[in-house]
């Protein structure tokens, strides 16, 4: 039960040195409730493959298939539908977020742009059960992201992801700038979400050893190209 189809996905970018083969030709399935870990060095494309599956950014070439629709054919309202299907976990989830809302404010806001809350009490109901799902205690509710740890603005990335329901996410180095004490807890709740919400993940990381115990499968990316791809546990097997 394949939630997510790529074939011979493409994406160029012309450059003032010419164009850059960023994706070259991908093809990958991911089957539903299960995790994909994407491998491979800084530079290799895995940034681009996740945002052209999202379509923030367009392919070049090639199809995606969520769900067996066609995401590169898909008009107006079936988008903002995917938009709330599918989500991405930055590794810096504040970069592009105003450093003036607060954490409230910044669960809250996929949930009035989708318009999937009618009044302010329901909205804070709906923050605050977020906030509960992902481990932020409700004291924090109106703190500013730089008033916290790494591992506390992590989580409230996540609960903005998971803010509209979605089955599938993009995790992108989600845990790559935090110290490893954090990083397995924070992984630690990412696997229990999961389980508990059946959640899709392609999970990139340029280290192997985070997703080692957490991918089913496993590919490896190479100057645009996938290069390998293998069951967890087969790409770990002793000789
Ligand atoms: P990774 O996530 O594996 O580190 P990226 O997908 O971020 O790799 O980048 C793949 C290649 O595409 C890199 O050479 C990067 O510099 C280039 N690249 C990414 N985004 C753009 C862009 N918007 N314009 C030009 N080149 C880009
Ligand atoms: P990430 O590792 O999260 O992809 P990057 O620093 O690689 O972060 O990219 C940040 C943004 O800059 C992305 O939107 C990416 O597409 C863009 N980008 C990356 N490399 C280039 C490049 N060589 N030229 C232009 N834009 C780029």
């Amino acid at each position: 039960n394949k939630i997510l189809e790529v074939k011979n996905l493409k994406k160029y970018f012309n450059t003032p040195k010419g164009t850059l083969h960023a994706v070259d030709g991908v093809t990958f399935a991911i089957e539903k409730g299960k995790t994909l870990g994407v491998v491979g060095e800084s530079g290799c494309g895995k940034s681009t493959t996740g945002r052209v599956i999202l379509r923030l950014l367009e392919a070049t070439d090639g199809e995606i298939y969520f769900e067996g629709k066609n995401v590169r054919e898909l008009d107006k309202k079936e988008m903002i539908k995917l938009r709330e299907e599918m989500q991405i976990i930055f590794q810096d989830p504040f970069a592009s977020l105003n450093p003036r809302m607060t954490v409230s404010e910044i669960i809250g806001e996929p949930l009035l742009i989708h318009k999937k809350c009618t009044n302010k009490v329901d909205l804070q109901k709906k923050v605050k059960d977020l906030m509960d799902t992902v481990g932020l205690s409700q004291r924090l509710i109106n703190a500013y992201p730089h008033e916290l740890d790494g591992g506390r603005r992590q989580r409230i990335g996540i609960a903005r992801a998971l803010a509209l329901n979605p089955k599938f996410i993009v995790c992108d180095e989600p845990v790559s700038a935090l110290d490893v004490s954090i990083q397995a807890q924070v992984l630690n709740l990412m696997k229990d979400l999961q389980e508990e919400l059946g959640l899709t993940y392609m999970f990139i990381t340029h280290d192997l050893s985070v997703v080692k115990h957490f991918s089913d499968e496993i590919a490896v990316m190479y100057l645009g190209e996938l290069v390998e791809k293998a069951s967890a546990k087969d790409l770990f097997k002793n000789p």
